[in-house]
């Protein structure tokens, strides 16, 4: 057997040429993804991880502290949607796997938690999420230990500025609604860039309200100008011929990228769109296997790659797959769901990955969260948010709300 599986094997079997093409892409980004991504090379001293603890400050929040056996620690804050019912996997299974663990080499323990207790059997949100909680923690610890902000420690700072855009997720207001609302956003914020939902979210073809989707995409274009950037978004709502139907619509007012057209996981249905269109086809935000978005990327089944930071399993793994991108000459362009601090995450991969693509989501940072930043306001100004440069993630929780939180037990 090839390189190629399931929808790979597809692909492969009807078209030999592709078929040739597509595993020396494979290998290609293959090879690409191995590279390290993380260099703590200059930092001499160990950094042993001694307790991993899940915080909880008040209802619905969470913290993930990590701390070494020399006292230093680093804080990560858990996704509001998910990391509730999730923490007793990072505490069962996860964190078990890297006390007494030198964090310096954070890849290696990567690859030995998915290994421990075969926790690759979990593999998917439920396993990486957590996971992703816990990286954010260790690479706040290692930036606080090594006086370093966290895109220096994974290839160095390639902007300090992101450009974001207005993502309107709510597809159950009409066409002018949802047009007013991002019109005033754009006024609030400054964004260059609007997302905004077309069908009905896994519909199976059927529309969100009747009409809706033929209405909003020249009234976006309309009312938000020429010069605006605008993607749209079906979640999964459409077969193929329903998705170049619509592709085409968006391709006749310039819209940038059409996201998951097709149900997330029909990767050769996502390529068969993607082949009869001009317009870029956007996806990855439910994946939790590399090899997916390889076979993506070497197929060109998508145009920009889009791993969510906490679904995906992290910054490192992302990182991998942006890499993949750029080897291919595409975009990765992250999602990321829900407020709390997720914004934080994704300023912190804009500022190291050069392929991060002109404008990141942007979905507000917590304002019911106690945080402190002296070198960014984390608010957008003329649609670019500033990247914290302190230590770490850049921020300081209130140490008040650490130090009364309740410390969440196992389960
Ligand atoms: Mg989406």
């Amino acid at each position: 057997m090839g390189l190629l599986t399931g929808a790979g094997m597809m692909q492969a079997s009807t078209q030999g040429r592709g078929k040739e093409m597509g595993e020396d892409r494979m290998a290609q980004l293959e090879e690409v993804a191995e590279r390290p991504v993380l260099d703590l090379s200059d930092v001499h001293a160990p950094i042993v991880v001694e307790a991993v603890d899940v915080l909880r400050p008040v209802a619905n929040k969470y913290v993930v502290r990590v701390r070494s056996r020399d006292g230093a620690e680093g804080f990560a804050v858990g996704n509001e949607l998910h990391f509730g019912a999730l923490y007793p996997i990072l505490q069962q299974r996860i964190a078990p796997a890297i006390i007494g663990r030198d964090v310096r080499y954070w890849e290696e323990c990567l690859h030995d938690i998915f290994l421990h207790r075969s926790n690759y059997k979990l593999q998917g949100l439920a396993f990486w999420l957590p996971l992703a909680t816990l990286e954010f923690a260790v690479l706040d610890l290692l930036g606080r230990v090594s006086e370093r902000a966290v895109p220096d420690m994974v290839g160095g700072f390639v902007r300090k500025g992101v450009g974001l855009y207005y993502a309107h997720n709510d597809r159950d207001r009409t066409a002018e609604d949802s047009v007013r609302r991002m019109r005033r956003n754009v006024e609030r914020t400054g964004a260059k860039a609007v997302k905004f939902k077309v069908g009905g979210r896994m519909s199976r073809n059927a529309d969100s309200l009747p009409g809706r989707t033929e209405a909003i995409i020249p009234l976006a274009r309309e009312v938000l100008g020429a010069e605006m950037t605008l993607y749209a978004d079906s979640n999964g709502s459409y077969d193929v011929a329903e998705a170049i139907r619509v592709g085409r619509l968006l391709e006749g007012q310039r819209v940038a990228f059409f996201e998951e057209p097709v149900p997330f996981d029909r990767f050769a249905d996502t390529k068969s769109v993607a082949d009869a269109l001009d317009i870029p086809i956007a996806g990855g935000e439910q994946d939790a296997s590399s090899y997916n978005l390889q076979w993506s990327l070497a197929l060109d089944a998508l145009q920009v790659v889009q791993p969510d930071l906490f679904y995906f399993g992290g910054l490192v793994r992302s990182i991998r797959v942006a890499r993949m991108a750029a080897a291919v000459g595409r975009d990765c362009t992250p999602h990321i769901s829900g407020a709390g601090m997720g914004f934080l995450y994704v300023l912190h991969f804009a500022a190291a990955v050069s392929n991060a693509g002109p404008h990141q989501e942007f979905k507000g940072v917590a304002e019911d969260i106690p945080w402190e930043c002296s070198t960014s306001s984390l608010r957008p100004e003329n649609g670019v948010v500033q990247v914290p440069t302190g230590p770490g993630w850049g921020i300081e929780l209130d140490p008040q709300w650490i130090a009364q939180a309740k410390v969440l037990g196992p389960i």
